[in-house]
């Protein structure tokens, strides 16, 4: 037996780094904004604080496993059996379950980039191969090269609609014509982090398009639209055998008492939740006409955030918006990406770009 010390498997070390959003510059006298992590400025409903407050009375004890009542509650507000939902820690949780629960080592994911950073770390951790498709110079997924970069070790591609950091959303249009291509070996999984926030003409209808399909799986969350990052809840709709495999390699007891409260009480209050996502739409509108009137070009933004494509500038931007009190997200040598959040941060993000842009 060799003398050396345990080593991780070599693909570990090629895991790239996971970059939070930085927290807000605390400076004397001014506040700053954090909008560096597509995070709701909307704190929870006091509905959802007190049944949270409720469950933290229990906390001795583990969670409720099956989640039994989540599960209800989703399978009533989608109109889809308990069967096909799978609920985890996030829908980075999710990710990671998927490619997990498909991949050997050495098969391919394909996904377009640049999008969501956890996709990389998740196939490289499971010591998958990692298959990057650029976007359009727009920032849109392209499809036809996704389809085309499909072979037979291809076992996943992740379609991120709308897509972290750039914003597009995928049409439905779009969606149909990939989905007809793609062998029936290949799960697609369309991640909808940000799907109570698409506003187009032709949107991706992920309810509509899982039925009668075997091999399409949505993944959503209640950290963005519902406002519970801190809690760390998503949801898979998905075939039941798919939606069987990603409880079968979930973290037992992943979801918090306190979080399976939340996510309850959250959707019990939707309505209200999903008026403060109409106000985030409505600033997000101000924002982009705001930029685009300055001279920027930013792309379609369909998320709760808008992308900023700077290259070489990205850091100066960055330290620019940091000087005006908002913590942005920079993509070094790429582009920033900026989260719509309150009225005051939103309203300095177009002054500071305005400024920057002359
Ligand atoms: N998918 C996309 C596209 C995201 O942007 C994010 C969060 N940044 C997630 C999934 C994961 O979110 P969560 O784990 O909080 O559900």
């Amino acid at each position: 037996t060799p003398m050396t010390s345990p080593q991780p498997r070599p693909n570990v070390a090629e895991i790239p780094p996971y970059v939070a959003g930085k927290p807000p510059t605390v400076r004397p006298g001014m506040t700053s904004y954090k909008l560096s992590s597509n995070e709701n400025p909307y704190p929870p409903l006091p509905g959802v604080v007190e049944a949270v407050q409720a469950g933290v009375a229990a906390m001795n004890r583990y969670p409720d496993m099956g989640a039994v009542a989540l599960y209800e509650a989703l399978a009533q507000r989608f109109g889809v059996p308990v069967e096909h939902l799978s609920v985890a820690t996030g829908s980075v949780g999710l990710i990671y379950q998927l490619v997990q629960a498909f991949c050997d080592p050495g098969d391919e994911v394909v996904f377009a980039w640049r999008s969501f950073e956890a996709y990389p770390i998740a196939v490289t951790a499971a010591a998958a191969t990692a298959v990057k498709v650029p976007v359009t110079a727009d920032g849109r997924h392209d499809l036809d090269a996704m389809a085309a970069a499909i072979t037979e070790r291809t076992k996943v591609v992740l379609v991120c609609t709308p897509n972290n950091p750039t914003g597009p959303a995928v049409t439905q249009t779009e969606l149909d014509g990939f989905l007809a291509k793609v062998p029936p070996h290949v799960l697609v999984v369309v991640d909808e982090a940000y799907v109570e926030f698409v506003r187009t003409s032709d949107p991706v209808d992920g309810l509509a398009t899982y039925r009668g399909r075997d091999n399409v799986v949505l993944t959503r969350t209640f950290s963005k639209a519902y406002g519970l990052a801190g809690f760390r809840v998503g949801y898979a709709v998905a075939p039941a055998p798919i939606a069987a495999a990603l409880r079968a390699v979930s973290l037992p007891f992943g979801v918090s008492t306190v979080a399976q409260a939340a996510a309850i009480a959250s959707l019990e209050r939707q309505d209200e939740l999903l008026e403060r996502v109409e106000a985030l739409v409505a600033e997000r509108a101000r924002v982009v006409e705001g930029l685009r009137a300055a001279g920027w070009d930013v792309p379609e933004a369909q998320g709760n955030f808008v992308w900023f494509e700077l290259g070489d500038r990205t850091l100066d931007f960055a330290a620019a918006a940091d000087e005006a009190g908002i913590v942005v997200r920079p993509f070094a040598g790429e582009g920033a990406r900026v989260s719509i959040g309150e009225t005051e941060a939103n309203d300095r993000l177009i002054a500071v770009a305005a400024a920057f842009a002359r």
